[in-house]
């Protein structure tokens, strides 16, 4: 391997400490941060994701509870109690854990929650907002935190080929507009890959910089990737060991050995994005908390 490691665990240590700082001063002021994370039914993934952000935002110094509803909570209970979370100015930050279960649609809930509560990013309204280049929307945490990455790890971005492998709402499309846009972490030319693209591996050798975020175990190899190219893998994916007790281990995207023979910068799976995107989730509630202090003094 002859690939720098990007950090992402440090990296996101470093932004939780900015969070909490921020979140104090908040507090001084009369105003605790609060987080609400909804969890509809038992599925153990998501159970363990509301955990951390739970423990996280706590951590923080942040307010704020999970509640956990049954897999058979209709729509309309579920709807109910995010109007109920929308009136409360207690809640600044409301995040509805995915996947829902089959009956309820998740484009419904999504656009029930106040866009100023949409501490996910996932709201039409600051989808848009991240489109046409307004800054007082949330992006969504795993792409605001992928640039991240790049800006903290001095990746210089301006006029890159940046190539995402995967278009989808909450990772692709959001990433190519966070890398297309004209500010810092931004500035690059960029191409979007998906499942109908041809020739995929024409068009991730000539990435400067290289976004997986595609769902597939380890589909990138190193003879995919140009040579110093800054690799970034969004996937967590799990395969076998059968040197771990459950017999699986989590991965990634890419495949690590080959790809770090020939990137300059890659990310590790586990270590890399992953963190990075609660500590994303923590800063956009820190967000929505002061643009509620600088709506009420009328700034
Ligand atoms: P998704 O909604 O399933 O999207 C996957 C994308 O990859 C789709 O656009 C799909 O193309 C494309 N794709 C699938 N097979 C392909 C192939 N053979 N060649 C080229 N493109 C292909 O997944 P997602 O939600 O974006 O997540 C992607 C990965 O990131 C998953 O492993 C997920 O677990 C991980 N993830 C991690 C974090 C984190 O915090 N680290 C957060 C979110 C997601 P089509 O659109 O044509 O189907």
């Amino acid at each position: 391997m002859h690939a720098e490691l990007i950090d992402g665990k440090a990296i996101a240590g470093a932004i939780r400490d900015e969070v909490a700082q921020d979140v104090a001063r908040l507090v001084a002021m009369g105003v605790t941060p609060g987080l609400t994370v909804v969890l509809v039914g038992d599925d153990s993934a998501s159970a363990t994701y509301v955990g951390a952000k739970e423990k996280a935002s706590r951590a923080a110094g942040m307010a704020g509870e999970t509640i956990r509803l049954p897999a058979a909570t209709t729509q309309v209970e579920l709807l109910a109690l995010i109007e109920r979370l929308n009136s409360d100015d207690a809640v600044h930050g409301i995040l509805v854990q995915m996947p829902l279960p089959k009956h309820i649609d998740p484009d419904t809930v999504i656009r029930h929650i106040l866009p100023e509560k949409d501490v996910d990013g996932f709201h039409p309204v600051n989808v848009g907002k991240l489109l046409i280049g307004h800054t007082d929307g949330f992006v969504s945490c795993t792409p605001a935190g992928v640039i991240e990455l790049l800006v903290r790890s001095g990746v210089d971005t301006r006029g890159a080929e940046a190539v995402i492998v995967g278009r989808s709402n909450i990772v692709g499309k959001p990433m190519a507009a966070l890398l297309v846009q004209g500010r810092a972490g931004g500035d690059a030319t960029v191409t979007v890959c998906h499942s109908r693209t041809k020739d995929l591996a024409f068009h991730t050798r000539r990435a400067d910089i290289l976004i997986a975020a595609i769902g597939r175990a380890e589909m990138i190899t190193g003879d995919m990737i140009k040579p110093g190219a800054v690799v970034i893998d969004v996937g967590m994916n799990t395969k076998p060991d059968p040197t771990k007790a459950k017999g699986t281990r989590l991965c990634g995207d890419v495949h690590f050995e080959s790809a770090a023979a020939v990137a300059s910068k890659i990310t590790p799976v586990p270590g890399g994005v992953g963190p990075m995107t609660i500590a994303m989730l923590l800063r956009n509630t820190v967000r929505a908390a002061e643009m509620v202090v600088a709506r009420r003094s009328g700034r």
